[in-house]
């Protein structure tokens, strides 16, 4: 689902990403972990077009991200093109970004009938049920206001899901969240994960990688320093580099 062969990111002078080489596959969770600073966002950003890449090549469900190619010349999509590519990914970042003077119903509505014209009948269908899926079809009519840090990630991770999305990136979600409002936002990703959603989580929960997640990238100063099953990775780190940040975090 996601192919990335040495994919290079710089800002300036600043080398962000400097050769990243992964593959995620249909329907993994697939968990990205690593201190702050070392490229995890700019990572995600890149494969959900708010970046480009200077080198290497990126590639979501076999296109490559903003080019198309023809022989070996690559050609820069248009901006309609790149839209169509965006519709297909599903993005839940730290902050959850709804829209404020929207209810929680609303939000979730406004992408299918702003982006894919959509009639109001079937983005509130659709939106009621995933509402319902996230635990809040009681909060419907609510605000963000009037809804806590987990309802509204939770609704946040619903209006992702109305665009219905065959990958969804997950940016540190629970990292702006009170503690005891964690485990309702990881309830849901576990739900999307059991139902076979392709998934790529930046986390530093590391019960929710290693009971969740099918790998488990370790990334530092822009490389994968390592890679495995979680379980291996958490209990079994081979880089010092591994060791030394899971000793803060575990
Ligand atoms: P992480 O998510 O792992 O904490 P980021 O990808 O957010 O790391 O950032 C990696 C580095 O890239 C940081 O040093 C950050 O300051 C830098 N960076 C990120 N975005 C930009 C930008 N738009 N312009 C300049 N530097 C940036
Ligand atoms: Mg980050």
């Amino acid at each position: 689902m996601v192919k990335a062969e040495g994919v290079h990111k710089s800002f300036g002078a600043a080398h962000i990403l400097r050769g990243i080489d992964l593959e995620v596959a249909p329907q993994e969770v697939f968990c990205l972990v690593g201190p702050s600073g070392s490229g995890k966002s700019t990572f995600l950003r890149c494969i959900n077009h708010l970046e480009k890449i200077n080198a290497g090549r990126l590639s979501v469900d076999g296109h490559l991200v903003g080019y198309r190619q023809k022989g070996d010349k690559l050609y820069e999509l248009k901006d309609s093109e790149v839209a169509a590519q965006r519709r297909d990914i599903g993005m839940v970042f730290q902050r959850f970004n709804l829209f404020p003077h929207m209810t929680a119903l609303a939000n979730v509505m406004e992408a299918p009938i702003q982006v894919k014209g959509e009639t109001k009948a079937v983005a509130r269908a659709r939106a009621e049920r995933l509402l319902d899926r996230v635990g809040l079809s009681d909060k419907a009519g609510n605000y963000p206001s009037q809804l806590s840090g987990g309802q509204q990630q939770r609704v946040a991770i619903a209006r992702a899901l109305a665009m219905e999305p065959k990958l969804m990136l997950f940016d540190e979600p629970t990292s702006a969240l009170d503690p005891e409002l964690v485990g309702e936002v990881l309830d849901v990703m576990r739900g999307l994960a059991e139902e076979g959603m392709t998934m790529i989580v930046v986390t530093h929960e590391m019960g929710f990688a290693r009971e969740v997640g099918d790998s488990l990238v370790f990334m530092d100063g822009g490389v994968v320093v390592e890679f495995g099953n979680p379980r291996d990775v958490l209990t079994n780190p081979q880089h010092d580099r591994t060791k030394a940040f899971l000793s803060k975090v575990l």
